[in-house]
């Protein structure tokens, strides 16, 4: 099973597919499709630096996965 290529969002810090998600407006780093979707399009230390506040609709951080149930 080849492992696929997951990236932590430096808007939301949610984990998710590096190959879905977009780079950030400002710096170019990783945005997940969530945050694209919702029109989040600059990272979170990109909206600190430009003063900007955070989205009321910024995907809330995923709990821990669960770990699969051992057989
Ligand atoms: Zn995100
Ligand atoms: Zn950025």
């Amino acid at each position: 099973m080849p492992e696929i290529d997951m990236m932590l969002c430096r808007s939301c810090g949610n984990e998710e597919r590096a190959s879905e998600g977009y780079p950030c407006d400002e710096c170019g780093t990783f945005i997940c499709l969530i945050c694209e979707f919702r029109g989040i399009t600059v990272c979170k230390a990109c909206r600190q630096k430009k003063g900007l506040p955070e989205p009321e609709n910024l995907p809330p951080l995923a709990p821990e996965r669960p770990a699969p149930p051992s057989a």
